[in-house]
């Protein structure tokens, strides 16, 4: 088969660091699946980065969880770990998963067994910004609902797609609480034959509409990436009935390299890196841009 154009996108500004590191493995040839985890990694290991990974939010116990997934449109594997504790790296656990080809889901304890097994090192993920970030919500009467998700979706020159998706969830959430992000169908999706969707914000009204899959399905249908995430989130409306006061945004590629991406308030953008420039994109805006 002919050479595809590889092609990368993330999620808000900080996908422009997890896209370079991405397209340094796709401009080598290199699959899809490695370089959406290399590219989530990225955004794990940056503790500046108070959402994701080392350094991320705390939940309500003052304890970093971290949610992982990650599809592969080759092999059509999936891996995925959830309220993951001490391991900066959900990603590529979510990975090992995938690769032993098994199980789906790990969470929690057995989840870190299989980290440690696998050789990942047991870490404290609070950072003192983290720890003093967390000192200061106890102080107040509600906390800040800090999030922002790196999802990533990539395509290979064999022309092969990968999601992945890795976050420390809704800042103070309750002990246990597993957002959107590792669930196949809710935080991310992708059939190798059609294209994929990856989204960030309030998990819960992601899951409740498996909203990612709805995507993919819609792709499949013959929608653009971009109409199908707006068609998403129109579902997302109606479903609220117009009462839209939490933030939910997707991003989704198909499989001839056209992509997309669509939220319900103001201020999310993506990065998309194909090899001329890595540059940030508005997502387009319900109410605004579409209706
Ligand atoms: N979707 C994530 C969650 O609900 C949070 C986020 O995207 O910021 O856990």
């Amino acid at each position: 088969m002919a050479k595809q154009n590889p092609i990368i996108l993330s999620t808000w500004n900080f996908g422009l660091q997890a896209n370079q590191a991405g397209w340094s493995v796709l401009k080598e040839g290199g699959a899809a699946l490695d370089a959406v985890e290399a590219a989530a990694s990225v955004t794990e290991n940056d503790p500046s980065i108070t959402s994701v990974g080392y350094g991320g939010y705390p939940n309500e116990d003052g304890v970093i969880q971290l949610d992982a997934a990650v599809i592969d449109g080759k092999t059509g594997r999936m891996g995925s770990v959830a309220a993951l504790e001490g391991i900066r790296n959900p990603c590529a656990v979510a990975r090992k998963v995938l690769e032993k080809n098994k199980h789906i889901y790990l969470v929690g304890e057995g989840a870190q067994n299989f980290a440690l097994k696998e050789g990942f090192q047991l870490e404290n993920l609070n950072t003192p910004q983290s720890a003093q970030w967390y000192a200061e919500q106890l102080k107040k009467r509600s906390a800040d609902q800090g999030h922002d998700t790196i999802g990533v979706l990539a395509r290979d020159e064999e022309g092969e797609l990968a999601t992945a998706c890795t976050t420390s969830g809704l800042a103070m959430k309750w002990a246990g609480r597993v957002g959107d992000s590792p669930i196949i169908g809710a935080g991310l999706y992708l059939d190798g034959k059609i294209g994929g969707a990856v989204g960030t914000g309030v998990g819960e009204r992601a899951i409740e509409v498996c909203a990612s899959f709805a995507i993919v399905e819609f792709m499949r249908n013959g929608m653009s990436p971009q109409n199908a995430c707006e068609e998403l989130l129109r579902r997302v409306v109606n479903r609220h009935r117009g009462r839209i006061d939490f933030q939910l945004a997707f991003i989704a590629l198909n499989r001839e390299g056209r992509f997309g991406g669509a939220a319900l308030q103001e201020g999310f953008e993506y990065a998309v890196y194909a090899g001329d420039e890595n540059a940030l994109r508005p997502g387009a805006v319900y109410g605004r841009d579409f209706q």
